[in-house]
This record gives C-alpha cells, structure tokens and sequence, in this order.
C-alpha cells in the first residue's frame, strides 16, 4: 500500500496559474507520484480546469459546505497524468478570469466563502465522508487552504497528519470575524491561539496555529519570516511556532525549462553549445518590436507580475537613467499586475521605440521566448519567497539581476565586481529599495557583460545549476513521515536525499 498525500491549493498547472504556486503544485504532485507516493490534488473547479482537466467524473456530492452544496469530481492533469480533484460550485464556476480579482483587480467579494467550502471539502475527505480514500497527509497550501488544519482540529479529526506551506506570507485571508457562522466555523478555532487576528478571522493564522508541521519554500526566506521587516504581522506567531517550521527549497521542472529542447524557442541549445541563443535572441527582439541591427546590444529582459512586491515601481523609476546611459541597452517586458504600473512599462516603450518592448499579458509561450533569448533578466523583488523566474532564466543562460532576499539570496550566487570576480557566480545580487540600488547592479552586470569570457563563464555556471523536483521530493517525504501516526509510518519510502536542502529552522 502507497502513503497517500492530499495536496490542497488554489492554483496547479496547466488548469489553473497565477504565479509560482501553480507550478510548485503539479511539479510536486507529480514527483512524489514518481518516489512512491499517492499524491492527489485539491482544487476548485474554475472553468479553466474543467478545460484542462482529463477524464473529468461526478464522483461525489458533499450538500453543507460554506454557499451551498458542492459537487466532487475526478479527474487528471494532462501529461503528468496527476489525479485532480475538482471542487465545483457555482461561485468557482463563475471564476473566468483571476481565480481571486474580477476585472478591475479588486478581490471577489466571495473569496472567504470559497476557499472555506475547499477548506470544508478537504476536511470532509480527510473524515472519510467521501468516495476518495483518507490521506495519511494533508498539506494545506497557502491561505486558501489553511482552514484546513483548524477545521480536523475542531473535527477531531487525528489520523491525518497536516502541513501548511506558506509559499507568499504577504496574503493571509484576512476576513470580517462576522462571516464565522456563514463559513461554519465553530467558536472553539476563532480565538487568539487560533484563527482570530486583530478580530477578524485569518485563514493563513488558522493555518499556521493547526499544521502539525509549518513549511516554506527557502531556507533564507523561513529565517526572514521570523522578522518584523519580512513577517508581514505574523513573526510572532510564527516565532512561536518556531521548532515546527520547515525550510524546503522549491525546485522547477527541468523537463519544461529546458533550453535542449524546448518547443516554444527558435534555437535549442545547451551548456556545451550555446549558439542558437543568438537565434532566440532575434526572436524576442522581434516579439517585443526591438531593434536586432546590433548583435552586441544587451537585452534586459523583465517577467514577472507587475506589483509593488516585485518593486514595479522602483524599477519604472531606475529605467530612464539606465536607457539614457547605455544607447545600446534593450528591455523586453512581459507581465500584468496592478494598472499603473503596466501603464507606466507601456509609456516607457512610447518614449524608447525599438529599445523597450512591453507586452502586457499572461503568455506561457512568450515567457519561454523571453528567457531563452534576454542577456539578462531583472528581478527586484521587496521579498522573494522562492523565485522560480530568475532560475527559469538560468537554465537559459539569462543572467539574473535580482534583490537579495528570500530565495533569490540562496539560488544566486553573486558575481562581485568586474576586479574582484567570484569564479562560481551566476548573477548580480543587490540589497536595497531604491531605483539606485538597482541602476548600481545592472551597471556591475554590464560592465561584466562587455568582458566576453567573464560573461560565457556566469553563463556556463548559471546554466549548470541543478534545480530538479527529486530532492525537494524526498524532504518532503521526510517530514509526511515525521507527522503521520507511528502504525502507518513504514509506509512511506525511507528518503535520503543526495544534499541537505531542507532545514529546520529551530
Ligand atoms: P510569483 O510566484 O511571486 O509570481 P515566481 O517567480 O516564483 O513568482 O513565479 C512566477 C511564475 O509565473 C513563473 O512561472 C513565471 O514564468 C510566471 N509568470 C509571471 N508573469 C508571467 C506572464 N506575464 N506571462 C507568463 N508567465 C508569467
């Protein structure tokens, strides 16, 4: 018998994305599968992923949840062939863009009542009321999912271990403490130990006070959540909870990233034969309306959400010093967040035809196109759980350009200075939030970049790094093991894992 994993969120590739969380979920669902693992995935029934979803069942009718009856239905993630449960509701069934914001970007006004019916379902399946087998685990992902550890809490439900991964402490589903009897959660979770905060009722906290077990997905940013800068209000509770957390590096699909060969670029390439990356390079310089007369001219690439987390703002505010220094430099953006921002990227390509290049849009194909063919890629970030972008990047010989914190400060290891240049560099690290600490790091990369066998030396490091899902896998494994009941223990493969990548934080 294979130890059963139920893995909780609001996002999986290819039927649901928004960011990182998407990617995290299929990827990890599906190599837990590969180490021995029954792992299943939770989700709501958007439209989208009943699009994308295969072989899609009535399986099951759970009639009480939080807005009304929901409807189970069973399914798998094409290609990866993950099996998906579908939560569908006729509030998820309305979600057709953001599964979070309506048109204008404000939050549905339905969030709470959504995500506790997932929270609800989950616990349902976790009690035995439904036609799918009883997880040994749950691991609740994010704040949509973290009423689940309160609600087997409250339920008394015992023989099913839970996690709360927090891939974004930032977003904490904070909601009015008057909606506890429509999301059906009862007086015994919703007090200061538990899911009240500042009197209103926070899914994340109900997460973080439950879990059996806290993860997050970088050994730096499970040390920085500890603090008043990066803590987002929550550092003490999380400080109590402290000997609980789990630092589990995040990793990327190597298969999907892969510049050997990736459908979606113009030339494939590799470490040992980076050639067709000039051909990439054409490309993007034709998607995103630049200028490809000069071969030489660096090309900053930007992919990311437009917010003021990934510091939009200072980086619209850094980019005309740095256009009108280097006539040469290019950008290529690609992203979409909050409206002034993508206004201000659209301005800056009026004002710099054929030398900025901003497409405002959520496009998988042309964020392959951007990092198989930028120079560089710049990710200034205020906090950075992870980060998978700039590390999609390096696989592509994209050099990054990133703030150090969170993620970005383990996965990237700075050049130094063009004088004193660190051997085993892969990028450019800076601290700080100004638009000079940013101009003063794209200044190192391209004084690095005019030096050509310093510049293919940071390629060929950069595209060596191994990110594969196999060792974060067996971490994750191991702490499935620490908290399930002794009697079913044995049932999960004994891991050991080739590096020491999970930590604990205590
Ligand atoms: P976050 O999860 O904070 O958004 P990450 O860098 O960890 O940041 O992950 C972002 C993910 O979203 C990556 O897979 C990236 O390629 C993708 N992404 C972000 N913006 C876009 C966009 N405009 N078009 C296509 N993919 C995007």
């Amino acid at each position: 018998m294979k130890p059963r994993v139920l893995l909780v969120a609001s996002e999986a590739v290819p039927l649901a994305k928004t960011g990182g969380l998407a990617d995290v979920i299929t990827a990890l669902a599906y190599t837990l599968r590969t180490q021995g693992v029954d792992a299943r995935i939770l989700m709501p029934g958007y439209p989208s992923a009943m699009q994308s979803a295969e072989n899609i069942r009535r399986a099951d009718t759970l009639p009480d949840l939080p807005g009304g009856q929901g409807i189970l239905l069973s399914g798998v993630i094409p290609v990866v062939k993950v099996p998906v449960i579908l939560l569908d509701t006729p509030l998820f069934r309305n979600r057709h863009a953001n599964p979070y914001t309506d048109l204008f970007g404000s939050d549905h006004n339905d969030n709470p009542i959504c995500f506790a019916a997932l929270a609800h379902a989950a616990m349902h399946i976790c009690a035995g009321r439904s036609v799918f087998p009883i997880p040994n685990v749950v691991q609740a992902n994010d704040w949509h999912a973290g009423l689940i550890p309160a609600l087997l809490k409250a339920n008394n439900i015992r023989n099913v271990g839970s996690v709360l991964t927090i891939h974004n402490l930032a977003f904490q589903g904070n909601f009015p403490m008057e909606l506890a009897p429509q999301l059906e959660l009862p007086s015994s979770i919703l007090n200061s130990d538990g899911a009240e905060y500042w009197g209103k009722i926070s899914f994340l906290k109900a997460g973080i006070c439950f879990a059996d077990k806290i993860s997050t997905v970088s050994h730096n940013y499970a040390k920085e959540i500890l603090t008043s800068h990066f803590g987002h209000g929550f550092e003490n509770i999380l400080r109590h909870r402290k000997k609980d957390i789990v630092a589990i590096p995040n990793g990327i699909d190597t298969d999907i990233w892969n510049p050997l060969n990736d459908p979606m670029i113009a030339k494939n390439f590799s470490c040992t034969d980076i050639h067709g990356k000039h051909l990439c390079k054409l490309k993007l310089q034709k998607e995103f309306k630049l200028s490809s007369l000069n071969p030489m001219a660096p090309v900053l690439a930007i992919g990311s959400r437009m917010t003021h987390q990934k510091m939009a703002d200072i980086t619209l505010a850094a980019m005309p010093a740095l256009l009108n220094r280097y006539p040469l430099l290019q950008l290529a953006v690609l992203g979409c967040g909050e409206p002034e921002y993508q206004r201000g990227f659209q301005l800056l390509a009026r004002k710099y035809p054929g030398r900025v290049g901003a497409i405002i849009g959520y496009e998988e194909t042309l964020a392959h196109v951007l990092h198989a063919g930028a120079d560089m890629l710049l990710h200034g970030s205020r906090f950075e759980p992870f980060g998978l972008t700039p590390i999609y990047s390096m696989r592509y010989g994209t050099i990054p350009i990133a703030s150090r914190v969170g993620g970005l400060a383990d996965t990237i290891i700075d050049a130094g200075t063009v004088h004193s240049p660190m051997t085993n560099a892969t990028g450019f690290l800076f601290d700080g939030e100004q638009p000079q600490d940013l101009i003063d790091a794209v200044n190192r990369a391209l004084a690095s970049y005019a030096i050509k066998p310093e510049w293919q030396r940071l390629q060929a490091n950069a595209m060596r790094g191994n990110f594969g899902w196999e060792d974060p896998g067996l971490q994750y494994i191991n702490m499935y093991r620490s908290i399930t009941a002794p009697e079913f223990r044995h049932l999960f493969p004994l891991a050991t894992t080739s590096r020491v990548r999970a930590s604990q934080v205590a």
